[in-house]
């Protein structure tokens, strides 16, 4: 007996764990389904030497959109790094989650560029953070068909 019977195709799905998968922080995974290639979260982790996730398969696949799942420093954190290797990629997200992270990463601005720094250097600039927004922005004005997610 078949696992899905009828007409309902089967397609291949890989996932490709980039961080986040042996321990919290740097959650970034990649999903590609037939030619779509999907970036789910993109955060940054709290502890070792590389606060973002690996990010060398990027480089070599082009990435149709980047979605954000919620606005949790380890799991959106590193998005204007990461949005850096997915050029030209929609970023996908609710209201409410792009409007956090976009307070979340210009207060972590602050406290990085800060005279009470908190890290030694910070992972972006404010021009990645407003290239980030304004894409965010752009896919939030886009309209949508019927029965989207609306994000
Ligand atoms: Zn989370």
């Amino acid at each position: 007996m078949a696992l899905f019977p009828g007409s309902v195709a089967r397609l291949l799905c890989r996932l490709t764990l980039l961080g986040g998968a042996s321990a919290i922080g740097a959650s970034c995974t990649l999903v590609r389904v037939g030619g779509t290639a999907i970036v789910v979260d993109g955060g940054v982790r709290y502890a070792g030497s590389n606060p973002l996730p690996d990010l060398a398969l990027l480089a070599e696949t082009p990435v149709d959109a980047v979605l954000l799942t919620h606005p949790h420093t380890d799991d959106s954190g590193g998005l204007p790094v990461i949005l850096e290797a997915c050029l030209g990629a929609p970023v996908l997200a609710t209201p409410p989650t792009s409007d956090l992270v976009g307070i979340l990463l210009q207060d972590a601005l602050r406290m990085r560029n800060g005279p009470d720094r908190e890290a030694e250097l910070p992972l972006y600039s404010e021009r990645q953070v407003e290239r980030l927004l304004l894409i965010e922005e752009a896919a939030m004005n886009q309209p949508h068909s019927e029965g989207s997610a609306g994000a």
